[in-house]
């Protein structure tokens, strides 16, 4: 894709705020429990590479990723310490995560199987591959649910050299919310199908960013943090994290034109705002094609520290902004961020768009260079 380093509009990631962050978490954490620092779908949008460095000198001794190609980002760029895929990769990959040292997330015994045979049909095998088994404790997405299951996975991995059996792991769909009670009956389903397991693996981790942060006493002795890191509030406002978290994105473009418009102008795809009174309007060189949503049509962005609407509908590669006066070419605007003591966080666009700010975070497309301070 290309990147648009000629157009004033940028993502501006600043790298001291993802170190707060990290580091933060680290101190809360019990000696001897690891944080490793969830930087799939580009480091949720911030860059994964930049992030997993930016979390390394945090404190950060792994890394968690959506998908092999990731890891493998990962492994390109000279990180040497464990990554963890959290979904499920295809086990003809084995002998290929094998000879990188990076660790598959395992969901089914046949899984376990299909696996094996390809590791067998490898020519050589410098290293077993390392298999965290997922348990499912109420999430409903992928893993193991009953001791039986279970026990013959573990089975299998205790027969077989070339698998290494390091870690387990649950996750818990809930652990944002201020009503722990259904929190707490996966806390249950997962002590029932780990208390008695034969064989306690290097790795045994439950915590997302929500769980670290206010269920700490479940961490065991690894914590995937993901969103916190980000400086991002997993419970949008519902619950006070326990130390103030410094969002590390911000957008920022420039006025491209300015005009000024009269009482009864339309401006936008479908005519859809008129002006009631004479005006001026800016125009911003970013649109959904860069994932700043349609639905933020009515939303605002900062000029000056002053909130100005954004009036008519969000074009793929430009959006007009109500302005209170005329501003010159090359005035900064800020879409995510702080200008003069005034703030849109990535909870607000969210908030607008009736959405996640993961979902805003991950949607910023290729197309907006990633700045880092
Ligand atoms: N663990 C798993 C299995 C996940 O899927 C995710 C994110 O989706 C995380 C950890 C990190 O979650 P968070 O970003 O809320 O910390």
């Amino acid at each position: 894709m290309v990147v648009g380093v000629h157009r004033p509009t940028q993502l501006v990631i600043d790298r001291a705020a993802l170190r707060h962050n990290i580091h933060a978490e680290v101190e809360r954490l019990d000696q001897g429990c690891a944080l490793f620092m969830v930087v799939k779908a580009n480091g949720y949008g911030h860059g994964a590479v930049q992030v997993a460095q930016a979390a390394k000198d945090a404190g950060a001794t792994g890394f968690c990723v959506a998908i092999l190609d990731e890891a493998l980002e990962l492994r390109a760029a000279g990180f040497n310490e464990p990554i963890l895929i959290l979904g499920v990769t295809s086990p003809a990959d084995a002998p290929l995560m094998a000879a990188e040292g990076i660790s598959a997330t395992v969901a089914a015994t046949d899984w376990l199987v299909d696996a094996q045979h390809y590791l067998d049909l490898a020519e050589t095998l410098s290293a077993p591959l390392h298999v965290h088994l997922g348990l499912d404790t109420g999430m409903g997405r992928i893993g193991f649910r009953t001791v039986p299951e279970l026990t013959e996975a573990i089975d299998f991995l205790g027969d077989h050299a070339a698998l290494d059996f390091e870690g387990i792991f649950t996750h818990f769909s809930t652990a944002d919310s201020p009503d722990d009670h259904y929190f707490k009956q996966q806390v249950a389903k997962w002590h029932a199908l780990t208390d008695d397991l034969p064989v306690r693996p290097r790795y045994v981790h439950v915590s997302n960013s929500a769980t670290s942060l206010w269920h700490a006493a479940c961490n065991d002795n690894m914590v995937r943090f993901g969103v916190s890191g980000y400086g991002l509030n997993p419970s949008g406002t519902a619950i006070k994290p326990p130390y103030p978290l410094q969002p590390a994105l911000s957008l920022t473009s420039e006025l491209v034109f300015s005009k000024h418009i009269s009482a009864g102008d339309s401006v936008g795809y479908g005519a859809t705002y008129t002006a009631s009174q004479d005006e001026w309007v800016g125009t911003v060189p970013i649109g959904y094609a860069d994932g700043y949503e349609r639905r933020l049509q009515g939303f605002h962005v900062l000029v000056d520290g002053q909130a100005c609407e954004i009036i008519g509908r969000v074009c793929m590669d430009q959006i007009m902004v109500r302005l209170p006066h005329d501003y010159s070419r090359g005035t900064t605007v800020t879409l995510v961020g702080q200008d003069h003591g005034a703030e849109i966080t990535l909870q607000d666009v969210a908030d607008y768009c009736d959405t996640i700010h993961y979902e805003i975070a991950c949607g910023f497309t290729g197309r907006l260079p990633r700045q880092y301070r």
